[in-house]
């Protein structure tokens, strides 16, 4: 698995109403798409800067991934996903180098793209997410 770029990064927010603004203003470019993904228990919120997408997260459960970082780490970057060819070979690649796995084979994510997770304990502590189109 040889990642061809950086596809997004995540960031978990309190709230996209307040965040959207923010970013937009930042980045100076408008928010292109929200869609809930309702098994990771999320809102997202995606801007395009070149190649990279910027994913703003919502909880929409404290008992979901980002509800559960938000609580215990505070707003921030969560994730950093890779783009790859095909995310079930990549993960299966990782998985034969001894790193371990949260996803064993990808599934839906948010704006049409096959994901799957590394567990950040064998990362050095980074959540990294490999996804293909
Ligand atoms: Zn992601």
């Amino acid at each position: 698995m040889k990642p061809t770029h950086i596809e997004h990064i995540g960031i978990a927010v309190k709230s996209l109403d307040d965040s959207i603004p923010y970013y937009e203003s930042l980045l100076g470019t408008s928010c292109y798409k929200t869609e809930e993904v309702k098994d990771q228990r999320v809102k997202t919120a995606f801007f395009l800067v070149g190649q990279t997408k910027i994913e703003l997260l919502e909880s929409t459960d404290p008992e979901g991934p980002i509800g559960k970082f938000l609580e215990k780490k505070g707003e921030g970057v969560h994730h950093l996903a890779f783009a790859v060819d095909n995310a079930t070979e990549a993960l299966q690649e990782a998985g034969q180098k001894g790193l371990m796995l949260i996803d064993k084979v990808s599934r839906k994510g948010a704006d049409g793209m096959n994901i799957g997770f590394l567990h950040p304990k064998s990362t050095h502590g980074v959540l990294i997410e490999l996804c293909n189109k």
